[in-house]
């Protein structure tokens, strides 16, 4: 692995509702007809490696990890598992 993880603060993020599904807003266009871009929309997001929901919390266990671009995230214990010890 030669991407660069930093330890961030898990944000909510815009997100797009589009027919009941949400996606990430990367500024895409849309048809304000069908989809709706909700400010704090992306409520949540997943440890890569063991499905740990990561929310925007005071608690560093789940308001904390470790991302390389702002979507992949690791929870601290995997990255410390996965990306420290291989490094
Ligand atoms: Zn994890």
């Amino acid at each position: 692995m030669d991407e660069i993880w930093k330890k961030q603060k898990w944000l909510s993020r815009a997100a797009f509702v589009s027919k009941g599904e949400t996606s990430d807003y990367v500024g895409q266009n849309c048809n304000p007809k069908y989809t709706e871009l909700i400010e704090d929309g992306w409520s949540h997001d997943h440890c890569e490696i063991c499905w740990w929901s990561l929310h925007e919390l005071e608690n560093s266990d789940s308001g904390e990890g470790y991302t390389n671009d702002g979507r992949s995230w690791l929870c601290t214990e995997c990255y410390e598992q996965s990306v420290v010890t291989k490094a």
